[in-house]
């Protein structure tokens, strides 16, 4: 209960952010409550964090010898899933995209409203600025990389996924990691590196530090819906995507 009704504030506080990222006043409350608010998403964080009688990241994958050994096998494995409530107002089950032997693997958290309507990862204006990251920045093909979200399903309104829909979908991102067995990971944003990582990760706090999941190396970086809000984080993701860059042996340009 106590962590729905501070979910709740979350996304009011959510609603307040976007109203000033348009320009708009924010409502007429103290400076007090707005503070509240604007405070009360990093609060569900550590509520869950509380609350949660398993892990945050579930390790209760099944049996590894039924597990499918490539991803069509996964994606035909998933089905019209309704694991959760997700699949409820979805338009298409966002499975992921790109190489099966990619060396590097993306992680975000959801879909949103375009990556819904399209079944594609990260295609909205996020999805662009990711593109271009890879493109532009690392110089590699979209299609060399892999890009995929914790959830499948576009959470209602754009909100962060909650743990009992982290819970039933993550087993899915468990197997396409261990299906594709990339170099690198990089993961997209607070809910994606608190899933690989743990749930006490502070993405303001860590991103740009080596982490791994599983053994394998994970660096945990902004979400690019963050950067169209705060483009001045731009180049502190440009820095965590260097490190990547190297890490895979890629040519890091001089001025990039
Ligand atoms: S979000 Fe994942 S678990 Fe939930 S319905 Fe979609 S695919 Fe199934």
């Amino acid at each position: 209960m106590e962590s729905e009704i501070s979910e709740i504030f979350g996304h009011l506080g959510k609603l307040i952010e976007a109203h000033r990222d348009m320009g708009l006043e924010p409502p007429p409350l103290s400076d007090e409550a707005l503070r509240y608010l604007e405070n009360a998403e990093s609060g569900i964080n550590t509520i869950r964090a509380k609350e949660a009688k398993v892990p945050y990241t579930p390790d209760g994958a099944p049996d590894r010898g039924e597990q499918p050994h490539s991803l069509e096998a996964l994606r035909a494995a998933i089905g019209e899933c309704k694991r959760c409530k997700l699949h409820k107002n979805r338009t298409s089950l966002v499975f992921g995209e790109g190489s099966p032997r990619a060396e590097l693997v993306f992680v975000g958290e959801g879909p949103g409203q375009e990556e819904d309507m399209s079944g594609r990862p990260f295609v909205g204006e996020a999805g662009r600025l990711l593109t271009k990251i890879i493109e532009n920045g690392m110089r590699l093909a979209r299609r060399e990389v892999y890009i995929c979200n914790v959830v499948k399903c576009r959470p209602p309104g754009n909100r962060d996924p909650v743990r009992d829909e982290i819970e039933a979908c993550i087993p899915f991102l468990q197997q396409q990691l261990r299906i594709i067995g990339p170099k690198v990971i990089c993961s997209l944003g607070r809910v994606a590196a608190q899933c690989l990582i743990g749930p006490g990760f502070k993405i303001t706090e860590e991103r740009g530090t080596w982490r791994s999941y599983e053994e394998t190396p994970l660096m945990p970086t902004y979400h690019p819906a963050y950067l169209l809000r705060y483009p001045s984080a731009k180049q502190q993701v440009w820095e965590d995507i260097k490190k990547v860059m190297g890490h895979l042996g890629l040519e890091v340009k001089k001025n990039g």
